[in-house]
């Protein structure tokens, strides 16, 4: 039997393996592996403290501490350039999806994802006789992470657009 964590399930993932978000402005996964050294400098260099290790001594981000302000520090912390902070180019490819769990969904008032994202990002469609619906703007969303947390249900999920 596959052992899952309750909040992969309310996420809808029963494939046991968690997908791995590397810290913003890394090299393509195969790429980064090869050059991280696991130095931990931009884990010790986040002020949010959102990066931890995986099983291999590799960063990742782990949204529910967090949310990434882009701040830059973890990219000027790595001296291997495994994480590499170009001007002009986005720090990631990752947007925020919210799942069915979403309790607006089931017709419950709730506005927690909203209220947390910094860019306005999600908007609630008014629904006649039910709970507005919100629906995120890919374009907006910078997938900072700041909505994940807060989601009483665990409905949202940081993925790769
Ligand atoms: S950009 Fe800043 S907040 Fe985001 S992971 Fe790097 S150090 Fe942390
Ligand atoms: S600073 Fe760079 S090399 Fe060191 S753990 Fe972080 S990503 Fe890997
Ligand atoms: S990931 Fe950040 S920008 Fe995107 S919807 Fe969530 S809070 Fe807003």
């Amino acid at each position: 039997m596959t052992d899952i964590s309750r909040r992969q399930f309310l996420r809808g993932d029963f494939s046991g393996k968690k997908a791995v978000i590397r810290p913003p402005w890394a090299l393509a996964e195969t790429a980064f592996t090869a050059a991280c050294t696991r130095c931990c400098d931009c884990v010790n260099a986040c002020p949010q403290h959102i990066l931890v290790v995986d099983r291999n001594g590799q960063p990742t981000v782990d949204f529910d501490r967090g949310e990434c302000t882009f701040c830059g520090k973890c990219a000027e912390a790595c001296q291997p350039r495994a994480l590499q902070k170009k001007q002009g180019e986005a720090p990631w490819q990752l947007k925020a999806h919210i799942g069915n769990g979403c309790v607006a969904r089931n017709n419950v008032v709730c506005r927690a994802c909203g209220d947390a994202c910094p860019v306005q990002a999600i908007r609630f469609r008014p629904a006649v006789m039910a709970a507005a619906q919100p629906e995120i703007e890919a374009e907006k969303c910078t997938g900072c992470g700041a909505c994940f947390a807060p989601c009483p249900v665990s409905a949202i999920r940081l993925a790769q657009a």
